[in-house]
C-alpha cells in the first residue's frame, strides 16, 4: 500500500511509525512528493499525519493534473499529439533510415522498431537484437526523433541505456512483474502496452510496479485485446482508452496497428483512438510491408502514413478545441 505524508514534518514520524511495524517500506518521490510504499501488514496511520492511497500511484486520487512525460525532444501527454512510427522490425540499416526519413518527413516525431520482437514462433525473426538497437540510436541521429524499442529481459539493458530514450513493455510482457521492477528501477520512460487478456485494473496493476518503484515517466498503451471477435486481429475497445484517461492522470497513448491486424483498418482505429482521448499513437510503417519479415498484414506503407499523419492530427486539433471534460 502507498502511505501519503500531510507534511515534511510527518513524514519523519511517519519513518518512525513505519519503522516499529513489522512491515517493510521504503520512501520514494514521485512528482516531487514523498510516499511511502509498504509491502505486508500496514500499521494504523494517526489521520493528521497521511493517508492511505486507495487508487494506486497512477490514479487521480493521486495526481489530480494529467502528467507530461519527456522523450527526449518529445512531450508526451501535453496540447499536441505525439506520433511515434516505425517498422515492426528493425531488419537492416537501410531499411530503418529510409523508414526514419520518410516518417519524419511525414509528420512522426518519434521513431519506433523492435530489435528483440517477443514472437509466437521461436523459428519467426527475433529481431536483430543489439545490432538493432545501434541501427535505432543511429537512425535517431539522423532524424533527430526520440526511439522506443521494446525490452524482453533486464539483462539486455546494457545495449538500450544509451541507444534507446523509452522502454517499451510489450503485450505479453505486460504482467512480467521482474521486467516490470526493473523498469521502475530506472528513470528511462516507459511506454508500457496492456496484457492483450488483461483488464484496465490489471493493466494499472502493471503501471503501479513501475511507478511504486520510483519511476514516474510511465505511458499507458492501448493496443487492444483477445476477444471472441474476429473481424479485427484483437479488439480495440474505445472506451478503455476513454476510462484509462478518466482514471488514471498518465499519458494514454494507442497502438491501432496491432488490433487492425490489415493495413485498411489502421487509419480509421487511430481516427478512434484519438477520439477516444489518446494523447500518443504508436503506428507500424514499413517501406515494403508486403516484405516485411514481422505483421507484413498491418504494417502500412509510406503514402498511408502519410494519409494518416494528416488525419489524425486535424481530428487532434478538433478534438482540442472542444469544452473540456471535467473529472
Ligand atoms: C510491438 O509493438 O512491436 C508489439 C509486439 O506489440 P504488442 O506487444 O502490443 O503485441
Ligand atoms: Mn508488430
Amino acid at each position: 500500500m502507498i502511505i501519503v505524508p500531510n507534511s515534511i514534518e510527518n513524514e519523519e514520524e511517519l519513518k518512525d511509525i513505519l519503522n516499529g511495524s513489522s512491515s517493510s517500506f521504503r520512501n520514494i518521490r514521485l512528482y516531487d512528493r514523498s510516499v511511502f510504499v509498504v509491502e505486508g501488514a500496514p500499521p494504523e496511520v494517526p489521520a493528521n499525519m497521511g493517508y492511505v492511497l486507495r487508487g494506486g500511484l497512477s490514479s487521480r486520487e493521486f495526481k489530480k493534473n494529467n502528467t507530461r512525460v519527456k522523450v527526449g525532444n518529445v512531450e508526451i501527454g501535453g496540447s499536441s499529439l505525439v506520433i511515434a512510427a516505425g517498422p515492426c522490425a528493425v531488419e537492416s540499416r537501410d531499411q530503418l533510415i529510409t523508414i526514419a526519413q520518410e516518417v519524419r518527413r511525414r509528420g512522426a516525431n518519434m521513431l519506433r522498431g523492435g530489435a528483440f520482437k517477443p514472437r509466437t514462433s521461436p523459428y519467426s525473426f527475433q529481431g536483430l537484437g543489439f545490432q538493432g538497437l545501434k541501427y535505432l540510436k543511429e537512425a535517431s541521429d539522423i532524424t533527430g526523433m526520440p526511439v522506443v524499442s521494446e525490452i524482453l529481459d533486464p539483462a539486455d539493458y546494457t545495449g538500450f541505456a544509451d541507444t534507446v530514450d523509452m522502454l517499451q513493455i510489450g503485450s505479453r510482457n505486460s504482467q512480467n512483474f521482474a521486467l516490470l521492477k526493473f523498469a521502475g528501477s530506472q528513470e528511462k520512460p516507459v511506454l508500457l502496452k496492456n496484457g492483450m487478456g488483461n483488464s484496465l485494473g490489471e493493466w494499472l496493476g502493471s503501471a503501479e510496479y513501475i511507478l511504486s518503484g520510483g519511476n514516474q515517466n510511465v505511458v499507458l498503451c492501448y493496443r487492444g485485446i483477445r476477444s471472441f471477435e474476429t473481424a479485427t486481429r484483437f479488439t480495440m475497445d474505445s472506451g478503455t482508452i476513454v476510462s484509462a484517461g478518466i482514471v488514471s492522470h498518465l499519458p494514454v497513448c494507442a497502438d491501432p496497428s496491432h488490433p487492425a491486424g490489415r493495413r485498411d483498418l489502421v487509419e480509421p482505429l487511430a481516427l478512434a483512438a484519438v477520439a477516444a482521448g489518446a494523447t500518443m499513437l504508436e503506428v507500424e510503417v514499413h517501406n515494403d510491408p508486403d516484405h516485411a519479415l514481422s505483421d507484413a498484414e498491418q504494417q502500412i506503407t509510406l503514402e498511408q502514413f502519410d494519409r494518416l499523419a494528416k488525419n489524425v492530427r486535424s481530428l487532434h486539433e478538433l478534438i482540442n478545441s472542444r469544452v473540456p471534460a471535467t473529472f
